[in-house]
């Protein structure tokens, strides 16, 4: 049985995630922690989402029973989490659905490095809150619970001492930010003003029916952050999903920025901090590995996840690196998405003078097309299709991935969803449709069972 997806367990408060679930889980991590030490302590934080309080008493109340000790870091960013435990505590759980709609919550757990928990710990753990085994610790034994408030000050500091905050101070930016009512509410506005920048905040009171727009920021909910950049005459309009990991920014035109295109300009500008390899999932552009390989460094591509990214950045002493959905990891100052942290160094980036709709004329183009398709057993068709495909250059990092000259096709079951989903890229916008067709034809083909 299953537990956690691809980032933690989530679904609707109080139908799926519910107190007993937290509770579980709260009793599992506890017992797998003390597995292996006997003086353990566990940050939980939140974010903004009405039932965070429920589910938060809930997970404490479980890790407590098992004698661990619980620091309640309160309603923060989950990066601010990360960062919080990776120098004072074992591990962490987060009460977040980041992006997910209002009515959506779950948890997610944190390793003691600040990293995301590894898929091998999460089964550990699955196997402990299915088998119901948890440690029962004794009267006087069970944990103790204290609160602490300044982990988003540490984590703020610990962003402002991570960029050139003098440039940033002297340059004088005008920002729109729009943390859309998420955690982010407790750091961006403050933090930009801290780098000296004149501030307008929208959406930027802390609540969990989150009344401004969705918490993912996409550029669909996002057109009172871009009209009020073009109003103000701001240099930049930036917005986060509910948990901070992620951050959407447009131009001083209002213009929203591609996410792939972000990757590609946050790599560049790190790329001339500091040569080194930067990484990726298998489903990023070639926007990146483009702009990596003209300054003369190298990219790899991992499985998608961005677990998998940050563990692949730490093997290989990596210098950046990020998913395509603006979820960006600076190692130098930790090993996790972190959209305050990405907020900062487009300041950094843009106190050099250029405009940001400058800067992302330079980054080399490409057309992208993502589609879906249902199947009934996506692991069967994954493999029939590996045999069709047996001829093509196929890297099998993830799904199943054929490179041509002029382009790329991502044939990749989703990992919660009976669907199998198709990506493909090229310069051409001709090619990307002939590879679109192309790819959905394998697909269908290997599919006896397709009911799209
Ligand atoms: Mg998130």
């Amino acid at each position: 049985m299953k537990l956690f997806g691809t980032n933690g367990v989530r679904g609707i408060a109080n139908e799926k995630i519910t107190p007993d679930m937290a509770l579980d889980l709260g009793k599992s991590l506890g017992t797998y922690l003390l597995q292996n030490n006997q003086d353990i302590k566990v940050a939980v934080g939140m974010d903004t989402r009405i039932s965070g309080d429920m589910l938060r008493s809930a997970a404490v109340a479980g890790l407590l029973s098992t004698g661990v000790e619980v620091v309640d870091v309160g309603v923060l960013p989950i990066p601010a989490l990360q960062y919080y435990i990776r120098d004072r505590a074992n591990a962490g759980i987060m009460i977040t659905a980041s992006h997910n709609p209002r009515e959506y919550n779950g948890l997610k757990i944190v390793a003691g490095d600040g990293t995301e928990f590894s898929r091998e710990g999460e089964t550990e753990v699955e196997t402990i809150y299915f088998s119901h085994k948890f440690h029962q610790a004794r009267w006087d034994k069970t944990g103790g619970y204290f609160k602490d408030q300044s982990a988003i000050r540490s984590y703020m500091d610990g962003i402002i001492e991570h960029v050139d905050a003098d440039a940033i101070r002297s340059a004088g930016l005008t920002v729109v930010v729009d943390p859309g009512c998420g955690a982010a509410c407790a750091v961006t506005p403050l933090l930009l003003r801290e780098l000296g920048c004149k501030v307008i905040s929208l959406n930027a009171q802390p609540d969990g029916t989150f009344p401004g727009r969705n918490p993912e920021p996409t550029k669909d909910v996002l057109s009172d952050l871009m009209n009020t950049v073009r109003a103000s005459g701001a240099d930049v309009g930036i917005a986060h999903d509910g948990d901070a990991d992620r951050v959407a920014f447009v131009d001083e035109n209002g213009e929203f920025l591609d996410e792939e295109d972000l990757l590609a300009l946050m790599g560049s500008h790190v790329l001339t901090q500091k040569k080194g390899n930067v990484v990726t999932p298998v489903s990023s552009s070639l926007r990146l590995k483009d702009i990596a390989q003209s300054m003369g460094c190298e990219l790899t591509w991992t499985a998608v996840g961005s677990i998998d990214v940050a563990h692949k950045m730490i093997d290989i002493n990596a210098v950046f690196g990020g998913e395509g959905n603006g979820g960006l990891i600076f190692p130098d100052f930790q090993y996790c998405r972190d959209g305050a942290m990405t907020a900062a160094k487009m300041l950094e980036l843009l106190a050099r003078g250029k405009k940001l709709s400058e800067l992302r004329a330079n980054i080399p183009q490409y057309h992208n097309l993502k589609d879906k398709i249902k199947c009934d057993d996506p692991v069967d068709v994954m493999k029939a299709a590996k045999l069709a495909l047996k001829h093509e250059d196929v890297d099998d990092t993830d799904g199943l991935k054929i490179w041509y000259p002029d382009g790329w096709i991502l044939i990749r079951p989703s990992g919660t969803e009976p669907i199998i989903r198709i990506y493909v890229e090229s310069s051409s916008s001709g090619r990307v449709k002939e590879l679109m067709e192309y790819g959905r034809s394998v697909v269908n083909e290997c599919s006896a069972g397709t009911v799209d």
